[in-house]
């Protein structure tokens, strides 16, 4: 079984760019001013890459995937 993983979010660090709610908009979230959130900071079973991925890819590195 894999290792349950979460997102920790920098909130004052997320400029709004919404590249990881793009790559990967089942966990990332947008708020109505497009500041990231999540619904459940746990990632569901087989979205790891793809939360991964959003995660690097914010140009503000505030978003962390880490294990549960
Ligand atoms: S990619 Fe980073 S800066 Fe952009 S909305 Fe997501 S967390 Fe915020």
């Amino acid at each position: 079984m894999s290792k349950r993983l979460k997102v920790v979010i920098d909130k004052p660090a997320c400029c709004g760019y919404g590249v990881c709610a793009e790559i990967c908009p089942e966990v990332y979230k947008l708020d109505e001013n497009g500041i990231v959130y999540v619904d459940d900071e746990i990632v569901p079973e087989g979205l790891e890459d793809r939360a991964r991925e959003g995660a690097d890819a914010c140009p503000q590195a505030a978003l962390a995937i880490v294990e549960a």
